[in-house]
């Protein structure tokens, strides 16, 4: 339905993704899923069906900094909380953030969306 080819790697990964409730998971979460699950697939071949996934429009990207990235099966607006210290991300309702005075776009474009991620820590005594 997503115009990918459904090959039985996709739709394994597919299957352990979606299956659930809504939920955030890394490439090596994923990975470790696949293993306990013993469908065989590669690192690579789960970020390359990650990232076929989001541009077919299944999942999210949530990218925490530029080397880790999450991958939300929640592709409706909303924010996240990322927790340092577990390595994780939590949803925050789109209606909780209010954002205001954004700059005009470069000429030519339109703003697609606008992601808030808010870095939480525990708090140390
Ligand atoms: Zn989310």
């Amino acid at each position: 339905m997503a115009g990918l080819r459904p090959t039985r790697q996709r739709v394994a990964l597919a299957e352990l993704l979606f299956a659930g409730a809504h939920r955030h998971v890394s490439a090596e979460q994923l990975h470790a899923e696949a293993a306990s699950a013993r469908v065989n697939v590669s690192l690579a071949t789960i970020y390359n069906s990650l990232h076929q996934f989001r541009e077919a429009g299944l999942l999210r990207e949530v990218a925490v900094d530029a080397s880790r990235s999450y991958f939300d099966t929640d592709t409706s607006d909303h924010h996240h909380f990322y927790l340092e210290d577990e390595q994780r991300v939590i949803d925050i309702p789109a209606s909780s953030i209010v954002i205001q005075n954004l700059p005009e776009p470069p000429r030519g474009m339109n703003i697609t969306h606008v992601d808030v991620v808010v870095r939480v820590r525990k708090v140390r005594s």
